[in-house]
């Protein structure tokens, strides 16, 4: 873990995956904000240089450079994170990939069981363990709250991501559903985000074709922004949604109502 800080912080500890950058640096950056010490972890370098750069605003975060789909690494993260600040009150695994080939999105005939095998290692596998390692904390205290990010394309067919992103982002709600009911009675909620197309550094590599055209069919005639995310990670994390847990709110300016 790097530029840790040297004393504990007693505030709400919030693990956000997936936070060198795009939606997940856009929700550390809010959870900060609001006063939380947060985790930015991520399988990239520039995980430091953005948890730097939040410090220098003042925030209390640090950076933890990991392999959510290494088990050791991912045991070893929240064991540290326990034994130095005894609580973990916020997890969201926002962690993910979507693999383009010149922009657009294999077809299932012509994917490789190693793309397959990525994809779901990273979008589901990674999120079952950073659950299962952090749930102790979170039953010790009697007080959680878990966001996976899914996708809009894990709610209908997707024309511009993979079958096997739609297969792991309708995975990760499926999990999210089953673990709420698990972890209900110690006060833990698990909840779904599915954004629409959000403009990151994701979907900056899609074809230019297929993103004009999807634009046309967004009912609010934009793509999200991560702050759009960011903000619905914020409200499933606050004492307004503690009623709310196995639900998936979708965030897509009108594109899927349902
Ligand atoms: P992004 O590519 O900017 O960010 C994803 C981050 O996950 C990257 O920093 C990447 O390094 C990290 N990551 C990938 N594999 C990892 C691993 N094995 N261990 C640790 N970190 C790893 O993409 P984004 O658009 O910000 O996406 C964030 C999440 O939102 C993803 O789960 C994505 O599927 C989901 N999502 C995005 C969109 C969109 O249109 N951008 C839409 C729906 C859902």
């Amino acid at each position: 873990m790097n530029n840790a800080p040297e004393k504990q912080v007693g505030a709400p500890v919030v693990v956000v995956t997936g936070a060198a950058r795009g939606i997940g640096l856009e929700i550390a950056t809010r959870f900060a904000a609001a006063g939380k010490h947060v985790v930015l972890v991520d399988i990239l370098d520039a995980v430091r240089d953005s948890a730097q750069a939040l410090q220098r605003s003042g925030a209390s975060v640090e950076a933890a450079q990991a392999d959510i789909t290494d088990e050791a690494a991912v045991q070893a993260l929240v064991q540290e994170l326990r034994s130095r600040y005894g609580r973990i009150d916020i997890l969201v695994n926002n962690a993910g990939i979507s693999p383009k080939h010149n922009g657009l999105k294999l077809p299932t005939e012509q994917t490789s069981l190693k793309e397959w095998k990525a994809v779901l290692d990273i979008n589901l596998t990674g999120a079952f363990l950073l659950c299962r390692a952090v749930i102790p904390a979170m039953r010790e205290r009697r007080w959680g709250r878990i966001i996976n990010m899914a996708s809009q394309a894990g709610r209908t067919g997707s024309g511009a991501a993979g079958a096997h992103y739609s297969a792991s982002k309708a995975g990760l709600i499926g999990f999210a559903r089953t673990l709420a009911i698990e972890v209900a009675g110690d006060n833990i909620t698990v909840n779904c985000i599915a954004p629409g197309m959000v403009e990151t550094a994701l979907t900056a590599v899609q074809d230019e074709n297929m993103k004009r055209n999807y634009i046309t069919r967004i009912p609010m005639g934009r793509y999200g922004m991560p702050g759009d995310i960011a903000g619905t990670a914020l409200f499933l994390a606050s004492d307004d949604a503690s009623f709310i847990t196995g639900a998936t709110i979708d965030v897509n300016g009108g594109t899927f109502t349902g």
